[in-house]
């Protein structure tokens, strides 16, 4: 059995003690490590060069301009070029930096079709996530229609999936663990195949016993030889080892300071409170502030859905998603609020990593996460791509108050409290 294989296996029996271990064992040599641009200006990741130097697919290259993409980021000047070449790789970089679009475009470069066989599978761990990405595909294969992608997750009936598999064959498939191990373990969908390997917000997908599992037994489904991808925003020590074990001396990008993953374009403040003070102080920023579209987080499914009809008592244009609705009702709400048919959107967790929808310029933890990586992913909502954007945390309790220090001491920045006036050209792109 081949070491990756064994690795694999291996992790099967993993248990959270097993972190530090892999802590203090790194694993396989690296390639390359990159670090991004330190300076504070919000461009200073985006890189001069242009994708035509990547001499990607014209068909690509055509779809790129259409997105009006006009220079890389870093880390797709890092990664591109050697992922279009079969290399695997592990990628920490700042939400809302491109991190997509190099899993996208490298396999798109990379794949040939062939009818009824399915060539890349992605794995992430909310539908929402698995809609989008499979939404990124759509975009930059537009000028490859024969290539085809289709997205599977929970919660709609399977046989709508079964039917696609059969009927539609995808050569690239996107969705949650569970029930794209169901299709396989029921041979709707082959994996046989496979020659491109993906877990996007990998350490939320591994850290998770029960999905971890599913993950590796999909991947053991593969074929040994595939190239292998894994991204977030977050990847601490432990889990790096760890994904790690799934891949061949991967190429590894990776921020390791803190202080680098602070999003530079954006605004971040706080405001000391009673629980009962909250509704009142969010009603009067809602009023006060100048937003595109705003994401409000809560900690719990029944807050979100309570404290959005305050909203709508209140008039303001506002949707929730959450957890316990059923699937489609959470795409459809998805869909609404990307499509700018509501600008505030009441939202537990479940929405808080990965989702890019590029009008969100405010932030508001209406209850505070429950640790800095959290925070970090709901924060970078807004500021998406170096844009400006703006952050504002409720406090009131200790907990949140050491949660607050944390992402202070971590991420080195400072978090004021909310001054009574903030101009609004340090949060509106212009
Ligand atoms: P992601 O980090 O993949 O969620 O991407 C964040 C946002 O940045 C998405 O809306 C992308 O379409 C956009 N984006 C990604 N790469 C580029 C680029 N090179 N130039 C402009 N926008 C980009």
């Amino acid at each position: 059995m081949a070491a990756v294989e064994e690795d694999v296996e291996n992790l099967l029996e993993y248990d959270s003690d097993e972190d530090a271990k892999n802590a203090a064992e790194p694993g396989k040599p690296t390639k390359k490590k990159s670090e991004e641009a330190t300076d504070g200006d919000i461009h200073s990741a985006v890189h001069l060069s242009s994708f035509r130097d990547f001499v990607l697919k014209p068909e690509l290259v055509h779809a790129i301009a259409d997105c009006g993409f006009e220079h890389p980021s870093e880390v797709q000047f890092e990664a591109i070029p050697q992922a279009i070449l079969g290399t695997d790789v592990l990628c920490q970089a700042k939400s809302g930096m491109g991190k997509t679009a190099v899993f996208v475009l490298t396999v798109l470069q990379q794949l040939e079709p062939v009818a009824g066989e399915v060539s890349c599978v992605v794995l992430c761990h909310t539908r929402e996530l698995a809609y989008q990405i499979c939404h990124e595909f759509d975009r930059f294969k537009k000028y490859l229609p024969q290539v085809k992608a289709a997205v599977f997750y929970g919660g709609i009936p399977v046989q709508s999936n079964r039917d696609t598999l059969k009927n539609d064959p995808p050569h690239i498939v996107i969705g949650t663990p569970g029930r794209m191990l169901q299709l396989a373990d029921e041979k709707a969908l082959n994996m046989t195949k496979v020659k491109y390997f993906i877990v996007d917000e990998c350490d939320r997908v591994l850290e998770s016993l029960d999905m971890r599992k599913d993950v590796q037994k999909i991947f053991q489904m593969c074929p040994r030889d595939k190239q292998v991808q894994m991204f977030s925003a977050t990847l601490a020590e432990g889990m790096r080892g760890i994904c790690k074990k799934f891949m061949h001396n991967p190429l590894e990008i990776y921020i390791n300071d803190g202080a680098k993953l602070t999003l530079h374009g954006l605004k971040q403040y706080y405001i000391e409170l009673q629980e009962k003070e909250k509704n009142r102080k969010l009603v009067d920023l809602l009023d006060a502030l100048e937003f595109n579209q705003v994401v409000v987080f809560v900690s719990a499914v029944r807050r979100a859905s309570e404290l959005n009809k305050v909203l709508a008592d209140c008039n303001f244009p506002s949707i929730s998603i959450h957890s316990g609705m059923p699937q489609e009702e959470r795409i459809e709400k998805y869909k609404q609020f990307k499509d700018f048919q509501s600008r505030i959107m009441v939202a537990t967790d479940v929405f808080g990593r990965g989702i890019d929808i590029s009008r969100v310029n405010v932030v508001i933890n209406y209850d505070m996460p429950d640790s800095s990586d959290q925070y970090l992913h709901r924060v970078g909502r807004a500021g998406r791509f170096g844009t400006k954007g703006l952050a504002i945390s409720f406090v009131s309790s200790e907990r949140d108050a050491k949660v607050l220090n944390d992402v202070q001491d971590r991420f080195a920045v400072r978090i004021e409290t909310l001054p009574d006036q903030i101009d609004a050209s340090t949060y509106m792109n212009a």
